[in-house]
């Protein structure tokens, strides 16, 4: 298993500036993450130092081209959960391997995508989660199903696997984005992937039963929502951060209420501007920084 001693996620202005501050610091950083949706042909005219417009994608090139000449590794890969380990590191599911690191910093843009369910708040905590890690216990050998379409939602049905072999997932009428690989496992595991639309939760007093958009029902002990891409939100649930709204919750210093765990950009949900998340990343860069000085793995 690769270890790193700083694991950003998210290949944005937030990341790609906290990883210049990091390496340039020698920590050995890692940064996950794709081409962020500023990286288009979309003119930016109001980013300091840029007379005339650049391009997101030329942006987004030139802060790469700097990270790596520091030495900072960058991946196109998606990040599918974290989870804090006994030794005070963290453990980073991705959809090739797991990877540990000392710190961590969320750059990961806001792209909470809805569950689809008319009346999901209602039942949320008493059915309806976003978190597998912190709720599976509660369904053990009860009849569960995921709603989503991509790996991540395939990776949270496995999972769920572990505790009930009643487990499905429902696409909500959208397209499969997973991988032939987690195709496979998810027929191996026999999980059942439905076409279909849930779009109301049904109970009294909590979750008992889904209706679909074809009038049909079916009892169902709980839903665990995990639409698109794993987000900031999807982590802050397994790692226990805090939170506002769809944002994490960071202090002035980008730390998160986690040691060891920082934020910024667009998912702590300040000005939604390159200039902040860039100032954000030089922000929690910096503060990773100083968490790490003095600490190793052996407490020493
Ligand atoms: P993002 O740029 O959103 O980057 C998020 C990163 O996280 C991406 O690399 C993504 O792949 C990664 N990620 C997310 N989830 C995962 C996961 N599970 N695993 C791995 N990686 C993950 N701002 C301006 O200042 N000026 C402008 O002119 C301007 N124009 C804009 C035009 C458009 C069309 C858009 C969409 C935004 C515009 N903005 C503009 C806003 C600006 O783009 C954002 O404020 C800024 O990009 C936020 O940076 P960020 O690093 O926080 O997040």
């Amino acid at each position: 298993m690769n270890h790193v001693q700083i694991l950003i996620v998210g290949q944005g202005p937030a990341g790609l500036s906290a990883a210049i501050y990091t390496a340039r610091a020698g920590l050995s950083t890692q940064i996950l993450g794709c081409a962020p949706k500023i990286a288009g042909d979309y003119d930016i005219d109001n980013y300091f130092g840029f007379p005339e417009p650049i391009t997101g994608s030329e942006l987004i090139e030139r802060g790469k081209a700097q990270a790596k000449r520091f030495g900072v590794d960058m991946r196109c890969e998606r990040v599918l959960g974290i989870h804090p380990t006994d030794k005070g590191t963290f453990e980073v599911k991705t959809e090739k391997g797991t990877i540990t690191a000392d710190a961590i910093i969320l750059a990961t843009g806001v792209a909470r995508v809805k569950s689809m369910i008319q009346n999901a708040s209602d039942y949320e905590g008493k059915g309806i989660s976003y978190c597998v890690s912190c709720d599976a216990f509660f369904y053990r050998n009860k009849k569960v199903m995921v709603v989503g379409e991509g790996i991540f939602a395939a990776n949270q049905a496995l999972e769920l696997k572990e505790y009930t072999p009643h487990v499905s997932i429902c696409t909500q009428g959208r397209a499969l984005t997973m991988t032939p690989a987690f195709l496979q496992r998810l027929e191996k595991a026999d999980i059942p992937i439905l076409d279909k639309t849930v779009t109301k939760a049904l109970g009294e007093n909590g979750l008992e039963a889904v209706l679909y958009d074809d009038g049909t029902t079916e009892p169902m002990d709980g839903i665990f929502v995990a639409r698109g891409e794993a987000s900031s939100l999807d982590f802050a649930y397994s790692l226990g951060l805090l939170r506002k709204g769809v944002f994490i919750e960071a202090d002035n210093e980008q730390k998160t209420n986690v040691p060891g765990v920082f934020a910024a950009g667009d998912c702590v949900g300040n000005f939604l501007q390159i200039s902040v998340a860039v100032g954000e990343g030089a922000k929690a860069g910096r503060s990773a920084i100083k968490y790490l000085k003095g600490f190793n793995n052996n407490g020493e």
